[in-house]
């Protein structure tokens, strides 16, 4: 069995038993056996971490799969430790699990690793898709149990937040339980399914393009309506007579808009339904949906109304599009002024296409947010508030399994991370119910005991690196090497 001792359980008699103190639930656990989140096992009488500690190794190659071990170990400079399997502080009053020091560049620097346990947290999920996934506010369900709810939404994407301590403490055992295992999945780059209250059933994993209701969506929108009118104007202008680009945010009309009026494009006497906002910029013309342009519409001429007589005139040609190109219909105005379909011309075609070209595809990105500002700071330092001073005052690079940790501003140690950036396989439960993720604070040894640090813990890498139970993982190319980052810092 791969694994990292510990000795800190504590053996219980005849029984053979360990007790596990890493979190606490504090598991009995028989001889062979593992506690109640398989991370921690009594092998041989001595209570265990099972997964095994995680390396990165800086590259400059694509390639970031794990491959567990395979990779050459050593070249302290190149090697890095994370908290992942590298075992808790719990209950805090012992230094974290490994406090190593390394030298980059004649400098000497501390790395002090751990694996947080987290009850405040929760993940961020950007999905990028203009189509509806449910009203903001809306619960957000996974095996029937509310797990998060819609946010608000950004640019070209939808969002939600997805767990959180009111769904993994605040609720019941069963929304916890099922809250924490989502939350685990999707820190793990798995896909999951979501089902929002009022809206749609999505499946979003890390890095992946999202499929809401069954569509895998492919393109982001290039901008809103109006932002692809001023893009494209030019390119339109003279290959058609008037453009409206569907969108749920602000349908967009070229005759009228600010970019069609300085070409000098000539009045249509197109009569949108919605409200009009400024010139050439509709709300509203539909309500939300997963048709064209994140409206529910299917047919674009229900969000027409007529056309002006005294303006409109028979062969008038008209495009009609949506912000992604995906969509798009050609009409050309017939004696009595009413639409009529034809096939778009060839240039036309191509000014469709390039919209869609200038798309990019769009994707599910999860963000993990946690608060390490409790107890945790108490494995790093006696003082623990001089660890959030110093990271406050940019002495200590914060990372997450290698990966580069935004840290809030204000109170507290709240870090964000792309989980995407962190090797497979980060996150961990326990059951009380909580989230487990690794942790690193990188510093120069000297600011290290300038705050108190747990001077006594340090060890140098290489005897980390002569253990057995590693696992190798080439760390993201585009993270900064976290020894180095940390040196640069102060
Ligand atoms: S749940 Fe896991 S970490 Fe907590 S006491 Fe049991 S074995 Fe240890």
């Amino acid at each position: 069995m791969a694994s990292n001792e510990q000795a800190t359980g504590h053996m219980r008699g005849a029984l053979n038993k360990v007790r596990c103190d890493a979190c606490p639930v504090l598991c009995q656990i028989s001889a062979g056996r593992t506690g109640a989140c398989d991370r921690w096992g009594n092998v041989d009488g001595v209570l265990t971490r099972i997964d095994p500690l995680v390396l990165t190794q800086h590259s400059t190659t694509s390639d970031n799969s794990v491959a567990g071990g395979e990779l050459p170990l050593g070249g302290e400079s190149r090697t890095f430790l994370t908290g992942v399997g590298s075992g808790t502080t719990y209950p805090d009053y012992k230094p974290a699990p490994f406090i190593v020091s390394t030298r980059h560049e004649g400098v000497d620097m501390v790395t002090v690793v751990t694996e947080g346990i987290f009850s405040y947290c929760s993940f961020k999920v950007k999905i990028d898709t203009d189509r509806y996934l449910g009203p903001e506010q809306a619960n957000v369900r996974h095996g029937g149990e509310i797990v998060g709810h819609v946010t608000t939404a950004e640019y070209g994407s939808q969002m939600l937040s997805i767990g959180g301590v009111h769904h993994l403490t605040g609720g019941s055992k069963k929304e916890g339980r099922a809250t924490c295992d989502l939350m685990a999945a999707l820190g793990n780059k798995q896909a999951v399914e979501l089902a929002i209250d009022g809206g749609a059933h999505v499946v979003v994993q890390s890095g992946r393009p999202p499929i809401v209701d069954g569509v895998p969506e492919a393109r982001m929108r290039v901008g809103c309506g109006s932002a692809t009118i001023g893009i494209f104007a030019q390119q339109w202008f003279g290959l058609v007579d008037e453009v409206v680009v569907v969108d749920d945010h602000i349908t967009g009309v070229l005759s009228e808009h600010q970019a069609g009026k300085q070409l000098g494009v000539r009045p249509s006497g197109i009569e949108m339904r919605g409200r009009r906002s400024t010139p050439g910029r509709y709300f509203k013309v539909a309500n939300p949906g997963v048709g064209w342009g994140g409206t529910d519409i299917a047919d674009p001429l229900t969000i027409v109304e007529g056309f002006d007589p005294e303006v409109a005139w028979p062969g008038m040609r008209l495009l009609m599009v949506s912000t992604t190109g995906e969509h798009f219909a050609y009409y050309v105005l017939d004696a009595q002024l009413r639409p009529q379909p034809a096939d778009l011309t060839l240039p036309l075609r191509a000014a469709v296409e390039r919209i869609a070209e200038n798309c990019e595809p769009a994707l599910s990105t999860v963000l993990f947010v946690g608060g390490a500002g409790g107890s945790l700071r108490a494995g790093v330092t006696n003082s623990p508030v001089r660890l959030t001073q110093a990271i406050k005052a940019a002495l200590v690079n914060v990372t997450c399994g290698g990966a580069p940790a935004y840290v809030w501003p204000g109170g507290g140690i709240t870090v964000m991370v792309d989980v995407a950036r962190m090797p497979d396989r980060s996150f961990g439960t326990v059951p009380t119910p909580a989230i487990v993720a690794p942790l690193e604070f990188t510093l120069k040894l000297a600011d290290y005991a300038a705050l108190g640090g747990h001077l006594d813990s340090v060890v140098p890498l290489e005897d980390v690196l002569a253990r057995k139970a590693l696992r190798a993982a080439r760390s993201d190319s585009a993270n900064p090497w976290p020894v180095a980052a940390g040196a640069l810092l102060g």
